[in-house]
């Protein structure tokens, strides 16, 4: 794969993207940067990779290309799973698309997965990224994750990293260009810096039994 951003680049993008739901794909080279890293830290061959916040599906595009087993991508929007499932379907590899949302995940713990998102940043929806962020920890043991930049905002990932027993790890700092859609947006891109983060469990968290005694969700743990 010599050039994995800009095979990402020449996806389909986002059709009408909505401002609320902070519908801005990952550019190529920070999908890229995100991908290899994981790759070369052996979380990607082979795995189930969930990509929370799929969108185009381009997170999900690039794992499948780097050698993960299945994907699963969830979105609240169907318009973008549609999308998605353009961009993703020619690729080998089992592909899952579920519409929910991740205020209500329909998803379990799946243990030995890894998420890859890029979250939208809580600028439309304020916690949005923090919502997210919970939500991955809670589904799998190995997370990678972008958020925008901010002291404050990059406290706050480390400390709710922290709570769900998770060491969180920031891989690079990057800056992201958006190109405005709005006509309300004075200038036409925006630059702006954010940051990786990798997840790993450090601490293995008792599961809630249902009634029959069994734990949920277990087997790959
Ligand atoms: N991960 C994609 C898209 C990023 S934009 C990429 O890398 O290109 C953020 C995505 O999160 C959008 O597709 C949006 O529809 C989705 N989203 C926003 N709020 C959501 C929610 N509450 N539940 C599920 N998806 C949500």
């Amino acid at each position: 794969m010599r050039d994995l951003g800009a095979v990402l680049d020449r996806l389909k993008d986002f059709e009408n993207p909505s401002e609320g739901l902070e519908q801005y794909r990952t550019p190529g080279d920070l999908a890229a940067l995100m991908l290899w890293d994981a790759h070369l830290r052996g979380d990607i061959d082979g795995a189930v990779v969930v990509d929370l916040g799929c969108g185009t599906g381009v997170l999900a595009y690039g794992s499948l290309l780097l050698g993960a087993s299945a994907a699963v991508c969830l979105d609240v929007d169907w318009e973008a799973l549609t999308i998605a499932r353009e961009n993703i379907g020619a690729l080998r590899g089992l592909t899952d698309l579920v519409a929910g949302d991740v205020k209500a995940l329909p998803l379990r713990s799946i243990g030995s997965c890894l998420v890859v998102m890029n979250p939208p940043f809580g600028v439309k929806k304020r916690g949005a990224d923090i919502l997210f962020l919970r939500s991955a920890l809670r589904i799998c043991d190995k997370v990678y994750s972008l958020h925008k930049y901010s002291p404050g905002g990059v406290e706050l990932v480390m400390r709710v990293a922290g709570e769900e027993g998770f060491a969180p790890l920031l891989v690079a700092e990057a800056s992201m260009t958006i190109k405005q859609r709005l006509k309300h947006h004075r200038r036409r891109v925006y630059r702006f810096k954010v940051v990786l983060f990798r997840f790993v469990r450090t601490v293995q968290v008792e599961e809630p039994r249902d009634e029959q005694g069994s734990t949920r969700g277990s087997s790959s743990r």
